[in-house]
């Protein structure tokens, strides 16, 4: 028998591997099964994995680790199990500690220059913009594509970077901390614009608000607006998750906003899961479950109040694409779609596969970049089988994952923001 490991785990947790009857029905919904075919990369094996490493009845090896690494953690085999196993909590509570003992103390993804961007760059906005700068000045200059030849030379997740940035379109100034309500006041909310989309997604965020202002909400925005904690729960490091979970605690539990709106999927996932990741630290927990009861996905938000129906005519063809952390975190598969279908001219055509991950996965497409290099090539077909001008979606990462799918694929085509067509449909440009 193989010596036991220090892979420990709650009472309460253990009791989740119990509640697997291995009965197979989650193994068609998991994208690394879909791509590999093997038992090991899907959530039956993965759960077998954990629990005899947790038994001791297995070492926590490298092996074990790569395939728990290829999870996504896209929640896909959750509603497709007939007994409720809550597989991300598994998840999250072995694969950092199978990472601490094949990686080291302290250390929680395969590449060490990525995991420093992880913890050190990407959730301080002003350190990202800093990191885009180079790329952003040469490709105004018209030398964005020699940038691009030699960051893909560079380390793997550099390469991959400059590739997933989004064209010309994210640049612009900054927005106003306060927007007011228009034609009618009806609540305040604070828009949560996101560390890395707060530098990358300036014209979705601009479209957010808009449309936020169109429906009668006062629109604020944080001065200085603290990282979810998702990119570091993504790179197994949980301790990080729970330090941003309470300065984001501490930033907006005081605040008498209505609602938090997020834009993006993964954001807002881990923000309505605030109460949990905060639930053991005292003088915390109560409040994360108040800041996560405000927390609302801007198109379930939209939805749920009722927007004014948008004037102009967009006579468009598109298709939608599903965001696992909306879809499978959030549950909200509906409202993006009603809002879609409130726009006048607009066709929304059916997407094979649209709720297949895309390979985006917070920083997955930087820590697997083989694997989702095919999920990335996988959607990019599905998407143009459909033959739709335009490609929407609910997701930042989403976004710039399949537009640089596409592009791969010798198929560019813009993808959107559900909020940046609706903003197109109220005449606040493209
Ligand atoms: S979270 Fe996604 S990738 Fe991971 S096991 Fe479940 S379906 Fe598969
Ligand atoms: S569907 Fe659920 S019960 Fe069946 S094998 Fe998958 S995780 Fe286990």
């Amino acid at each position: 028998m193989a010596k036991s490991l220090p892979i420990l785990v709650s009472k309460e947790t253990y009791a989740k591997f119990d509640a697997c009857i291995h009965c197979g029905m989650c193994l068609p919904a998991c994208p690394t099964y879909l791509l590999t075919g093997d038992e090991a990369d899907s959530p039956r094996g993965r759960i077998h994995y954990m629990k005899t490493a947790v038994d001791g009845r297995i070492e926590a090896s490298a092996m074990v680790f790569e395939h728990l690494d290829r999870c996504l953690v896209c929640r896909a085999c959750e509603p497709a199990c007939p007994s409720g196993v809550e597989y991300h909590d598994l998840l999250e509570a072995v694969r950092p500690q199978v990472a601490r003992v094949v990686l080291g103390r302290g250390r929680g993804l395969k590449n060490r220059w990525l995991e420093w961007m992880v913890r050190n760059v990407f959730p301080y906005p002003k350190r990202v913009a800093m990191s885009v700068l180079p790329l952003k000045v040469a490709r105004a200059m018209g030398l964005g594509g020699v940038v691009e030849r030699i960051a893909r030379m560079l380390p793997s997740p550099l390469g991959q970077m400059a590739a997933m940035l989004p064209e010309g379109r994210v640049w612009g100034e900054a927005l106003a901390g306060f927007t007011p309500a228009e034609g009618g006041h009806r609540g305040s909310v604070i828009l949560l614009q996101g560390c890395i989309g707060s530098v990358v997604s300036k014209a979705l965020n601009r479209a957010c608000v808009r449309v936020l202002a169109r429906n009668g909400f006062d629109v604020h925005l944080l001065a200085s607006e603290p990282c979810c904690g998702a990119m570091a729960a993504h790179a197994n490091d949980p301790e990080g998750a729970r330090e941003f979970a309470r300065q984001v605690v501490d930033a907006l539990a005081g605040r008498d906003a209505d609602y938090f709106i997020s834009p993006i999927a993964g954001c807002g996932a881990q923000l309505k899961a605030l109460g949990e990741v905060l639930q053991d630290v005292p003088g915390y927990a109560e409040r994360a479950m108040r800041v996560a009861k405000r927390m609302r996905d801007i198109t379930e938000f939209l939805a749920e109040v009722g927007i004014r129906p948008p004037e102009k005519s967009i006579e468009r063809t598109v298709t939608y694409h599903d965001s696992c952390h909306l879809l499978n975190a959030q549950h909200v598969a509906a409202a993006p779609r009603q809002l879609l279908a409130m726009i006048p001219g607009l066709k929304v055509v059916k997407l094979e596969e649209s709720d297949v991950c895309c390979g985006a996965a917070g920083t997955y497409n930087l820590s697997q970049p083989e694997m989702a290099g095919r999920l990335g090539e996988r959607k990019a077909g599905h998407i143009v089988e459909t033959g739709a001008a335009e490609c929407v979606t609910a997701n930042v990462g989403c976004q710039m994952q399949i537009e640089k799918s596409l592009r791969a694929a010798g198929r560019p085509m813009r993808v959107r923001h559900v909020v940046e067509v609706l903003a197109e449909a109220y005449g606040e440009g493209e």
